[in-house]
């Protein structure tokens, strides 16, 4: 049965139990498989036989345990398959190789994580002759504006890094598909918040090194899409995954499999704190960016393209005006009220905080850091859900009066 929810969408989908009948899937450990006749062989390296037959060839190529967290993610996703890699930029890399050629084109949002900038504005057109014009996401027309009879992809995050717009998919779906190119959703951000691909998206990639495995302590990816898309990055000759071999080790796979099942209650009290923390900063006049406020531009947006149960998301962002008092507020609450951690990456059980501008941003240009609308005195906060919601407020209250900032604004 089809579903818009995206865990039922998961629990009508699980069919994997252990070799032994146990009821975690088994860690496969081989790296190669055999064949019962010789001529099966031939027939794996023409592509005539494929995992969803349960036929396996090579490590690299396919392994049963990897492949059955790539199924759980495209039940989350919606899409008919996917199949899970090294690292978030791996899935990405391996997304964009497959639906671009040298000489091709990309219309990228000028506010999407550092490295995935970093690859389309520094590394592409460089080593492929794949260039890419950023723009706006939320001005269809600038988007619109941007395509070329070389554009083969539209490339988004569906919340942007670190500015929290909100992507309309519909929108840019619709852009893409008029011209021949192709919708990528960088997810990571929203994982069961939003399901990219019922809103048309061709292909959704996360780093599952964020909410998804939830512990910040494995790097991993996934790309979610097409069956034939799925084929495709693992093609003998052409395959992006299978030439340059960003693969996912099986034990990976068995431990964020373990991580899936309470990804909904983490995101949703992730989103509830965030959602508390956002309101009580806005009412101490503070300038919160978090898209679960009314004031937020895309508020009404987001609730039309997301799963209700998990708010609007946890990580939220607070303007401080300089990089001094960003530095400052990030030293306090983490050396004198142990709120959480300056560091970057987000989804941890913890919460993470850190300064966009002089870190996970920092590959941008001056210039277009300005345009996406960073500032230096931007703080980002991926909340975490350690510890009782008032004991986090009352650190993070405190630290802010300790900085000056309260003054400062009346309160
Ligand atoms: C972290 C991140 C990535 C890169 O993922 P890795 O797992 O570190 O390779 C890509 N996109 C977004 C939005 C991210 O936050």
């Amino acid at each position: 049965m089809s579903t818009s929810n995206p865990v039922e969408r998961l629990a009508n989908s699980r069919h994997e139990f252990g070799e032994h009948g146990g009821v975690n899937m088994s860690i496969e450990a081989s790296t190669t498989f055999t064949v019962m006749a010789a001529n099966t062989m031939p027939e794996l390296f023409k592509g005539g036989k494929t995992p969803a037959e349960g036929c396996y060839l090579y490590g690299r190529h396919f392994n049963p345990t990897v492949y059955q967290l790539g199924h759980q993610l495209a039940a989350i996703e919606g899409t008919d398959a996917a199949y899970c890699t090294a690292s978030g930029m791996a899935a990405i890399s391996a997304a964009l190789f497959e639906l671009c050629e040298s000489g091709d084109h990309i219309v990228a949002s000028n506010t999407i994580y550092g490295g995935t900038y970093a690859l389309l504005h520094d590394f592409l057109p460089v080593k492929a002759n794949i260039k890419t014009t950023f723009v706006d996401m939320t001005d269809a027309a600038a988007v619109q504006a941007a395509m070329t009879e070389r554009t083969k992809v539209v490339f988004a995050e569906s919340v942007s890094n670190p500015t929290l717009r909100v992507a309309d998919i519909g929108a840019l779906a619709a852009i893409a598909h008029a011209q021949d190119a192709q919708l990528v959703i960088d997810n990571t951000f929203s994982p069961l918040l939003i399901s990219p691909a019922l809103f048309g998206a061709d292909v959704v990639v996360h780093s599952m090194t964020k909410f998804i495995n939830g512990a910040s302590d494995i790097i991993a990816g996934v790309v979610c899409a097409r069956m034939e898309f799925i084929q495709g990055l693992m093609d003998l000759h052409t395959g992006p995954l299978m030439i340059l071999g960003p693969t996912m080790d099986p034990a990976v796979a068995s431990k964020i499999s373990l991580r899936i099942p309470h990804l909904a209650m983490r995101v949703a009290e992730h989103a509830r704190r965030a959602q508390v923390f956002a309101e009580r900063l806005t009412e101490l006049g503070l300038s919160v960016s978090y898209p679960g406020l009314p004031a937020h531009p895309d508020h009404d947006l987001l609730k039309r393209q997301r799963c209700a149960d998990y708010g609007f998301g946890g990580i939220l962002t607070l303007d401080l005006g300089t990089e001094a008092l960003a530095s400052e507020l990030m030293d306090v609450l983490q050396n004198r009220y142990r709120f959480g951690f300056m560091a970057v990456s987000l989804g941890y059980f913890d919460t993470l905080i850190s300064n966009p501008s002089s870190s996970t941003s920092s590959e941008m240009t001056q210039e277009d850091l300005v345009a996406a609308g960073i500032g230096d005195g931007l703080v980002r906060m991926s909340v975490g859900y350690t510890g009782s919601i008032e004991q986090r407020w009352r650190q993070l209250e405190r630290a802010l009066h300790d900085i000056g900032v309260l003054e400062a604004t009346g309160c």
